[in-house]
């Protein structure tokens, strides 16, 4: 298979998966996606699923990368994905896909864990380091995505004082091939420490350093490989087909790889694309004028974002298409009044704790009487504050975490200074 990005129409530059997926980002500026789309075999995924979503998942992966030897794929996948994932029902008719209980209690997880793998293999015993700045959660996905992966060697950069304890517990007790680094300044100086270093040709001579950008596609892909299994798991439960899937959502990867795994034979009927206040993705579906700006800060923070990377792949998805688009996806968005009062209705009525971005699947899943299921994306422990607000008392945390934040952790100090940084990276 080959690779091309969004905005190369005329398939001009073909990019190999290694390629690609050292890049990242397209050198045009677009997102790369492979140039067709594999076809899979429902009744073997089903028969998969049944077994595990392990089982599944290696199918499907082998299916679309399919120049990466099976038996490397069966090793990789089995070992990205043994963390559980489940199809949840917090009342009749009311279903959820539980996608936080990997190892940073999110779904990114799946994404991240099995780029870290993939990156690693690709790398062919060459030592790499990947280079991350974070403002708290994409740094714990990426550090606990590539640990122990061997020739890896992990360095994230995060502001001193600017992340929750719960987030600086989860990158800097891990150790080993995963290094933490303090810096003395703010979430800009990391990510502009980071830029400082790719531009850097002398050091990159020295050391091969790439990014684990959330657009990479070796994080993006195997995002479509759990709407299969909730499919059937949804199936099996309801006796239905073609669920409608909503899908709370910031960048958008998520909801396009949903978009892709429709493409790849999957029967959903439709999309609803749930955000927060940052609303741009519905008001195009409404108005079909796409109107990027800087986002609003929510409780849902992780999904505030005012010029989503991932609505390029949903236009290729579309064929450029607004009539497609809106076709296939509604959009929905609210307030934070209406996310506190969600998970409110969801603990007094079910006696279930959402957190915040689930509770905008929630939300979307009543508004449109969706008959289908929502995507939870993260485990409310991780915040805290938050449901303290809505529902008057905090959520156990579950062991992962409670471990965590008992541990030691181990960071370095570095200036926001280019030189302590190149210190540290030779
Ligand atoms: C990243 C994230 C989202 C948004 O996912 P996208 O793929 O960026 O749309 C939603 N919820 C949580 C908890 C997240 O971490």
């Amino acid at each position: 298979m080959k690779y091309y990005s969004t905005r190369d129409k005329s398939h001009s530059t073909p990019f190999s998966l290694k390629d690609a997926a050292f890049a990242g980002l397209a050198p045009d500026g677009g997102l790369f996606v492979p140039e067709s789309i594999p076809q899979i075999d429902m009744t073997e995924v089903e028969r998969l699923a049944d077994i595990s979503y392990a089982d599944m998942a290696i199918y499907l992966a082998q299916t679309v990368f399919d120049d990466i030897p099976a038996e490397d794929m069966d090793r990789l996948v089995r070992d990205a994905y043994d963390f559980p994932i489940e199809l949840n029902s917090i009342a009749e008719g009311l279903y959820n896909l539980e996608l936080f209980h990997g190892p940073t209690y999110a779904f990114k997880d799946f994404g991240a864990r099995f780029m870290g793998r993939m990156l690693g293999y690709l790398g062919d015993g060459e030592q790499i380091t990947i280079l991350a700045a974070t403002s708290g959660d994409t740094g714990s996905a990426v550090a606990h995505g590539f640990y122990g992966v061997e020739n890896v060697r992990v360095v994230i950069l995060y502001p001193d004082g600017k992340v929750s304890p719960l987030q600086e517990a989860q990158m800097t007790t891990l150790g080993g091939n995963i290094h933490p680094l303090k810096v003395a300044g703010n979430f800009d100086d990391c990510q502009r420490l980071v830029k400082t270093m790719f531009k850097d040709k002398d050091l990159r001579s020295k050391v091969r350093i790439t990014s684990a950008n959330s657009i990479n596609l070796l994080r993006w892909l195997p995002q479509s490989f759990y709407y299969f299994y909730a499919y059937c798991q949804w199936k099996k439960k309801t006796g239905k087909d073609s669920p409608v899937v909503v899908v709370p959502s910031g960048n958008y990867g998520n909801l396009a790889a949903g978009m892709f795994a429709k493409r790849m034979g999957l029967p959903v009927k439709s999309f609803v694309a749930a955000s927060n206040a940052n609303d741009v993705v519905p008001e195009y579906l409404v108005t079909g004028e796409y109107r990027p700006r800087p986002s609003v800060r929510t409780v849902a923070n992780a999904m505030d974002v005012g010029d989503p990377s991932n609505f390029e792949r949903m236009l290729w998805l579309c064929d450029d298409s607004y009539e497609s688009m809106t076709s296939e996806i509604k959009g929905f968005s609210c307030t934070d009044a209406q996310i506190l009062d969600a998970i409110r209705e969801i603990y007094d009525s079910y006696g279930y704790v959402s957190d915040p971005h689930s509770a905008v699947g929630y939300l979307a899943t009543r508004h449109y009487s969706a008959d289908g299921f929502w995507l939870s994306t993260a485990h409310a422990a991780k915040f805290c504050e938050v449901i303290q607000q809505a529902i008057g008392r905090t959520p156990e945390l579950p062991s992962g975490l409670a471990d965590a934040v008992e541990r030691e952790r181990v960071f370095t100090e570095i200036s926001s200074k280019d030189s302590d940084l190149v210190d540290f990276l030779l």
